[in-house]
């Protein structure tokens, strides 16, 4: 049993005072919707993080230019690109086969991957470092794992829980805390949510373990994570053109995703091993893998018994790898939210729809979200009266496009699993010309939409006047 040691923020509602925001999750989603939101004034944000600081991985990723126009529109892109030393530029992703014989990997084709104004392909921790310095340090609550969320009614006061012991009283939670979200179990919790008489000084949780979790499946793949120098590529004697968006596919299921980042300097690079023989099409989840899902200690044979077949210069390119990989075992959210908010609980990022990372999607996903909570929250008729529809209209917005977007990377794929150097002629250039409609339909996208949408969803409602 846990005792609140102590109530980290005090203070009732009084009329025209701001809303109390918890954002539980200080990612790259949470962490720009707080930045976002601190600047605003507008509402009392607080974050609370699990870990004992910022962090991101070392890796790359791609910020597509849907995400990049959401940045500019948040006032956050010069940040951004000062930071990092990088400036969006327009992209394709060039598609080349190998043919599992020597040196014979062969272009294919490419397809527009971003539109203007470009997309960023950076690294994860110059991102995460270009906003921390945004953040005030004092509203930022590093250790601080959140447990369960329960619901005052009287005063509709929403408690964050935290394993410490402690506890926050909220009028708002967002959940940002990522694919294994606590928050995304409290709101799928059958019934009514559990209440908390406050002032009481015993609690003790009801969520259930992850494997409760009826949205998180297993995707069926595992990839080979790393970033490597070009210059080691080079030396290595690698001669497909790395410095390009780049998809090697080849025999068997299995392909290679790589992209420069840091200007060229270092490559981002990702071997993707598929097992779809019992995996997941909607409404046959295949259940999460024991956590953790990443691990270090990966050797090259691991890698390459993967890719067995296949010709010398993807072997060469996997060989670069090496102390620099981890492997992940990918998962997502099959089947997508049927809702992203429950009552004053709002889900964003991972927590709301995570996917796998074939279309380079989530970020952008979640840097939407959080364009339009922030444009709902900063905006002075959102007030503790209305703040559940307004987010009930935030999911009527924004779910339909980012579990669209979750589906269609989940088809991708599963496609790039198909088609291999003895496809029929004609698949592949059927599947290149889908595709180049899917990242339009993803990139080519323009968050103002939604924000203009939501407002004349509220005006009519009557609830914005
Ligand atoms: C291999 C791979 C490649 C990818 N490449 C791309 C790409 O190129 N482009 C793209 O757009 N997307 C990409 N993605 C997806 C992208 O990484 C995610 O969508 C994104 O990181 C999600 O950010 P988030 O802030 O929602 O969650 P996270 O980054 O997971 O952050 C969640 C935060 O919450 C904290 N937390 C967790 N639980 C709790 C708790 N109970 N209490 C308090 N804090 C908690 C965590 O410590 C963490 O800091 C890729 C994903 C993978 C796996």
């Amino acid at each position: 049993m846990i005792r609140p040691t102590s109530r980290m923020h005090s203070g009732a509602e009084t009329p025209g005072s701001r809303l109390r925001v918890a954002v539980v999750g200080g990612g790259l989603c949470g962490l720009t919707l707080g930045v976002v939101l601190s600047r605003s004034g507008q509402v009392d944000v607080q974050m609370f993080e699990s870990a004992a600081r910022f962090g991101e991985l070392g890796a790359g990723v791609t910020i597509g230019s849907n995400a990049v126009v959401a940045l500019q529109r948040l006032g956050l892109l010069d940040n951004v690109c000062t930071h990092t030393r990088q400036k969006p530029h327009t992209s394709k992703i060039s598609y080349a086969m190998d043919h599992g014989e020597k040196d014979s990997v062969t272009p294919i084709s490419s397809v527009p991957y971003s539109h203007p104004p470009g997309d960023l392909s950076i690294s994860r921790t110059a991102f995460l470092d270009s906003l921390v310095p945004l953040f005030p340090h004092r509203l930022a609550h590093f250790k601080k794992r959140c447990l369960d969320v329960t619901h005052s009614p009287s005063d509709n006061v929403y408690r964050v829980h935290f394993t410490d012991g402690t506890f926050y009283d909220a009028d708002l939670v967002i959940g940002a805390d990522g694919i294994r979200s606590t928050v995304r179990r409290v709101m799928f919790q059958p019934g009514e949510l559990r209440q908390t008489e406050l002032g009481k000084t015993e609690y003790s949780p009801s969520l259930g373990s992850l494997d409760e979790d009826k949205h998180l499946s297993f995707s069926g793949s595992t990839i080979y994570r790393a970033v490597v120098p070009s210059l080691l590529l080079r030396r290595k004697g690698v001669k497909m053109d790395f410095q390009k968006m780049l998809i090697t596919l080849g025999p068997g299921s299995n392909h290679i995703f790589s992209v420069p980042i840091c200007n060229g300097t270092m490559i981002n690079m990702v071997a993707y091993s598929h097992d779809f023989s019992q995996s997941t099409t909607s409404g046959h989840r295949r259940p999460p893998l024991p956590y953790p899902w990443t691990r270090r200690d990966i050797s090259l044979d691991e890698i390459s018994d993967h890719f067995q077949g296949w010709g010398d210069d993807v072997q060469n390119m996997l060989g670069s790898m090496g102390d620099y990989t981890s492997a992940w075992d990918l998962h997502l959210l099959d089947p997508g939210l049927d809702t992203y908010s429950r009552g004053n609980i709002v889900l964003v990022g991972d927590a709301a729809h995570a996917m796998t990372p074939h279309m380079g999607a989530g970020v952008g996903q979640g840097i939407e979200d959080v364009f339009l909570l922030a444009r709902l929250l900063i905006d002075p008729r959102t007030n503790h009266k209305n703040i559940s529809t307004v987010m009930q209209v935030y999911d009527q917005v924004r779910r339909p496009r980012a579990n669209w977007v979750l589906e269609q990377s989940t088809q991708m794929g599963r496609l790039y699993a198909c088609v291999g150097p003895d496809s029929p002629p004609g698949e592949l250039e059927a599947m290149l010309k889908g595709y180049e409609e899917i990242f339009s339909r993803v990139q080519e996208y323009d968050v103002e939409k939604d924000a203009e949408a939501a407002t004349m969803l509220l005006e009519r409602q009557g609830v914005y006047a």
